[in-house]
């Protein structure tokens, strides 16, 4: 897990131990962890309007100072687990429109830590294929920054692209990418290309844990996204095979450990377990 996650979590827990406290959106995108955290008290809700506690926390992901400000005048109390890391990706992008840049940010339209990243800007674009770069407007100069959790490699080959697109313009990038994020990227790339089967952990609807399967996906014709080790299938799984285990940057320890034993629990499974 993440210093940031891991960190929103722990002053989570904190807090809930001595008030009530509503987490607003997904503190982490990892099913065992949020029935945890429910289960000592602390709520999830998806808008402001709905919190019932005085004290609201804002996850990782960040905010926009906008939405920030809108809790505020519901007269709440805001605890902030944005990450440094996402604090960095909105500095980045501040700076870059007081230079004079219309702000390109690299990721998904509808994710929170991009909504976080953009709300506060009059004008900006987010691109995340050859497509959305065909669709921006011609200008003068194009800042570009990314989400956290963007596979580097995606990020620089769609820098180019905007680039070669617009060969007059000035193109100014910042690399906002994590460095927990380039890590776990560039371990799944060596992992997969050692291996035949390659099990991802991590939440349904983790784009860092979906990112690392598409990543592995180029390397290994067999990858496997679960969420816990009761998702695993004996049959995916052959004696000659050599099986590589990752997980997502939100996934427990616990439930690493739990997916490795079940793994090495299958008679038929391969000597070969790397992790
Ligand atoms: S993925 Fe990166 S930016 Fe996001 S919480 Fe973890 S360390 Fe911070």
């Amino acid at each position: 897990m993440c210093f940031g996650v891991r960190d929103a979590i722990a002053l989570a827990q904190q807090e809930a131990a001595a008030r009530p406290l509503t987490v607003l959106g997904d503190l982490v995108h990892n099913s065992t962890v949020l029935g945890e955290l429910k289960a000592r008290g602390i709520e999830f809700k998806n808008d402001a309007r709905e919190v019932a506690t005085t004290t609201v926390m804002i996850t990782a992901h960040g905010a926009s100072e906008r939405k920030l400000n809108a809790v505020r005048e519901r007269g709440l109390r805001v605890l902030e687990a944005t990450c440094p890391l996402v604090h960095v990706a909105h500095r980045a992008v501040a700076r870059l429109v007081a230079d004079g840049f219309h702000p390109v940010v690299i990721g998904k339209l509808d994710h929170v830590e991009v909504r976080g990243m953009t709300e506060d800007l009059a004008a900006f674009d987010v691109v995340l294929s050859d497509d959305d770069v065909q669709q921006l407007r011609e200008r003068p100069r194009f800042g570009v920054a990314a989400q956290t959790t963007q596979p580097i490699e995606r990020v620089r080959y769609l820098v180019s692209m905007i680039r070669g697109r617009f060969p007059q313009a000035e193109v100014r990038f910042v690399d906002t990418v994590c460095q927990p994020t380039k890590q776990r990227q560039h371990a799944a790339v060596e992992l997969a290309q050692q291996c035949s089967v390659v099990i991802v952990v991590g939440g349904s609807h983790s784009n860092n844990t979906r990112e690392l399967v598409q990543t592995c996906a180029k390397y290994c014709a067999c990858v496997h996204h679960i969420e816990t080790g009761a998702d695993l299938q004996p049959e995916w799984f052959h004696p000659e095979d050599t099986i590589g285990l990752t997980a997502g940057t939100s996934t427990p320890d616990a439930v690493i450990d739990a997916v490795e034993q079940r793994l090495r629990g299958f008679k038929r499974v391969a000597h070969h377990l790397a992790v």
